[in-house]
């Protein structure tokens, strides 16, 4: 290693010495005593695997200190890297010493046995980093937030940064959270809000940088308490000027097969763990996700297959309703078995920012569907056409002089543009197989929960 950083347990795993003398520092997994040894398996969450411990009964002094350590204890052993005659690990460390940085009672310590169910940890969501299913996660999630930044980046764009107090509600709803300070005076002159979106914003950078994209926290005073919402969450949401809907979705299908491309290609044990434990379809649906071209299908041949489908639906289907998830799901698990694009959704459940297409009645608007989550993302090539622009703020009962900002955007060098949100959280769903969204970002917010 090229820096005086003590090495992780992964790079011991992976590239220490064998026959070298090394510390490795960890907290114990699990401990066995031998006659003549001791076992402690030791993880320090830069990878899954653990690195087993050997400690031989004659080291001096070692049964006292090993006494009250257990799951969850925090040490630093010294010993000599050696070839592992277990199977499923090259290496392994026979200790010379070991000291014990931090006990975790085992009476109290809530991790110190397994098989908890995920709502039980949620409720411990300060101490369910510990457990091997978040660790396996939350590496993924950094695996997905590295593959944004290196896909966008490969492709020329910029990484931007909109607020996250806004005044302008780009998607025309209601579900926003009010920002205040504690006296009376607006502090903006005006209600402010935490963001939906960053698009409108994106939009205005998209038209100097070209392409830009965005990548941070959103929130939506969504009531509905799903299993795929949450009050707080991250999005990103590429911008392109000189670009239509299909380049949008040219771009949504090439991100969304990267970022499962990186997970494979770093998260393999992770992706073994949670395919063996948290759902058996894992590693097939990613597998396809990759490998397959995506179906494509208008909003109207969407809403003929579900018609056709004889599926008993909650929520029954005609043209000019919006898509529900079990609907989005039937689509891409059911009938097509892969991902699918939806393009031309009515005007009227669509948003003022999306391009009219020239049948009056339907806008270029791109939802992706995927299985077991069915929307990760949303987009749409952009209105650029003023006048229709313009138009449409005021169908939707809105002031254009509210937007007047967003319009000088067109008023000044239009160009066809588009862009998407993807739901940061959906896929890491999506790419480790968890099945609550609160289980897939570290300190959920959603309707009564913000402890932690
Ligand atoms: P949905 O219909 O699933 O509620 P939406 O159509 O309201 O989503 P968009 O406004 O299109 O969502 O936002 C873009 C993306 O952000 C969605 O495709 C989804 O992946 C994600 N997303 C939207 N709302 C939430 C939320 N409350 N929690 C987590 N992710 C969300
Ligand atoms: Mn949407």
């Amino acid at each position: 290693m090229a820096s005086n950083m003590k090495p992780t347990l992964r790079w011991l795993l992976e590239e220490g010495v064998v026959g070298e003398t090394y510390e490795a520092r960890g907290w114990v997994r699990t401990k066995r005593d031998s006659k003549t040894v001791s076992f402690l398996a030791l993880n320090d969450g830069s990878i899954i695997t653990n690195l087993q411990v050997v400690l031989p009964s004659e080291l001096d002094g070692v049964a006292e200190v090993l006494e009250p350590v257990g799951t969850g204890a925090s040490v630093c052993v010294t010993g000599e890297l050696v070839e592992s005659p277990g199977k499923g690990q090259r290496v392994e460390l026979v200790a010379k010493s070991i000291e014990v940085l931090g006990l975790a009672d085992g009476e109290t310590y809530p991790l110190q046995k397994k098989g908890h169910t995920f709502e039980f940890l949620r409720s411990i969501a300060h101490l369910r980093p510990r457990a091997n299913a978040f660790g396996a996660v939350f590496r993924i999630r950094a695996t997905l937030a590295m593959a944004t930044h290196r896909f966008f980046s490969d492709r020329s764009f910029h990484y931007v940064h909109t607020p996250i107090i806004t005044a302008s509600d780009c998607e025309g709803a209601g579900e926003m959270f009010e920002v205040k300070t504690s006296g009376d005076e607006p502090f903006f002159g005006r209600s402010a809000m935490l963001t939906v979106s960053g698009q409108l914003n994106a939009e205005a950078l998209a038209y100097g940088l070209g392409r830009v994209y965005t990548f941070g926290p959103t929130f939506r005073a969504e009531n509905s308490n799903t299993s795929r919402h949450l009050a707080e969450f991250w999005m990103i949401e590429p911008e392109m000027a000189f670009a239509d809907i299909h380049d949008d979705m040219d771009l949504a299908e090439d991100y969304l097969k990267a970022m499962v491309d990186a997970v494979f290609e770093e998260n393999e044990a992770e992706l073994n763990f949670l395919g063996r434990f948290v759902d058996k379809t894992l590693i097939q649906t990613l597998e396809s996700t990759r490998s397959q071209v995506f179906e494509r299908i208008s909003y109207t041949d969407a809403i003929q297959i579900l018609e056709a489908s004889g599926e008993r639906f909650e929520f029954p289907v005609s043209w000019g309703v919006d898509l529900q998830t079990e609907h989005e799901r039937f689509l891409t698990e059911t009938h097509f078995k892969k991902p699918v694009m939806v393009t031309g959704y009515p005007k009227d459940i669509k948003a003022f920012y999306m391009y009219g297409n020239d049948d009056g009645k339907t806008v270029a608007a791109l939802d992706v569907l995927v299985p077991r989550i069915g929307e990760i993302i949303g987009g749409s090539q952009r209105e650029h056409r003023l006048d229709q622009l313009e138009a449409r703020i005021r169908e939707d009962g809105l002031e254009p002089e509210d937007y007047s900002w967003y319009l000088d955007l067109n008023r000044y060098g239009a160009t066809p543009h588009a862009g998407f949100g993807l739901g940061f959280e959906r896929a890491v769903m999506f790419c480790t197989g968890m099945q609550n969204i609160r289980d897939v970002i570290p300190f959920p917010r959603s309707p009564g929960q913000a402890a932690f």
